[in-house]
């Protein structure tokens, strides 16, 4: 018998994560025969830890906070998504045994905005809030929807500037401070890590328009800061960031195996798993 495919999460910290279950119940469902583990491994032992897992004839990382920079520099070739967003969050060893880096958090964070909650982003006027490696993955996929406007803000300034800068040919986007909003937006969506601290970034009590959605690209068996700020600001759907978790595993999957798993009966699962559902003003 053949031995069993490997895959794992790098990351750290890394005790808490869901992609070891995630792939699980992809395998289970799909019948592909694979071991998904989750491993901590601090950025200075990133390369290492890397080289032995191919090595090991490992077929396919993820890499989280703090390693998609790292993992961006690993690749020996580039999907378009990771070029744009210099971070890869999946490397998947070829058949010529080079590795590939790509970033499926865009498209993970888009399928379940558009797909699975039917949040429309076309000529919507779209807020990102926070400019680290997060942003760098969705901004190119959202700009690609055609908003009738997108702002990044962030505590760092030039960090926001930056990226605007970087990505100002694929459309227009704008980037200033938290104190500088001054509109309203139909989508904000929270790219920051405050969440994890249980923080919030300072937003004004006016920026969220009527019948507006927020989403916080973070997630926890708790609804998170933002997502209660959604819904003590009339947000018609305030959501955490596990849809988009399970979908960027999905096309990370895809990558790996050439097969798309169905995501729904899996977020469903997940859902029921956690203390409290998400909470839903409608
Ligand atoms: P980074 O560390 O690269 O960036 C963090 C950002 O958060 C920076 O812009 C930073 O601002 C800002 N920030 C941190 N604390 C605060 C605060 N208290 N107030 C205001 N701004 C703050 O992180 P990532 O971009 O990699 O990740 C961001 C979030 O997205 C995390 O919560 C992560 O878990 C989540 N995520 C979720 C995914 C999913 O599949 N659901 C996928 C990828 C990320 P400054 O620049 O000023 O320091």
């Amino acid at each position: 018998m053949t031995a069993i495919d490997q895959y794992a999460v790098f990351g750290h910290p890394i005790n808490h994560s869901k992609s070891p279950r995630i792939h699980g119940l992809f395998a289970e469902q799909t019948g592909q025969r694979l071991q998904y583990r989750a491993a901590d491994v601090p950025a200075e032992l990133f390369r290492s830890a890397v080289e032995t897992f191919f090595a090991d004839g490992g077929k396919g990382l993820n890499c989280t906070v703090p390693l998609k920079e790292l993992a961006w520099q690993f690749a020996d070739r580039l999907g378009d998504r990771a070029l744009l967003a210099k971070a890869v969050n999946t490397l998947a060893r070829q058949t010529d045994g080079r590795i590939l880096g790509d970033n499926t958090d865009g498209v993970g964070l888009l399928n379940d905005l558009t797909i699975n909650h039917r949040i429309p982003l076309r000529a919507s006027r779209i807020l990102v809030l926070g400019a680290g490696g997060a942003t760098r993955g969705i901004v190119a996929p959202l700009l690609e929807q055609a908003p009738a406007q997108l702002v990044i803000a962030n505590r760092t300034l030039e960090k926001a500037e930056a990226i605007a800068d970087e990505f100002a040919d694929l459309g227009e986007l704008h980037a200033c401070g938290y104190a500088d909003l001054n509109s309203r937006f139909d989508v904000i969506l929270n790219a920051t890590s405050a969440s994890l601290g249980g923080d919030l970034p300072p937003l004004a009590d006016d920026i969220l328009a009527d019948g507006g959605c927020c989403y916080d690209l973070a997630y926890a068996n708790q609804p998170t800061a933002f997502v209660n700020w959604g819904l003590r600001h009339g947000a018609s759907l305030s959501l955490d960031g596990l849809g988009m978790l399970v979908e960027q595993a999905a096309e990370a999957f895809y990558l790996w195996r050439g097969v798309r798993p169905d995501t729904c009966p899996v977020i469903d699962l997940l859902n029921r798993e956690r203390t409290v559902p998400p909470l839903r003003n409608d």
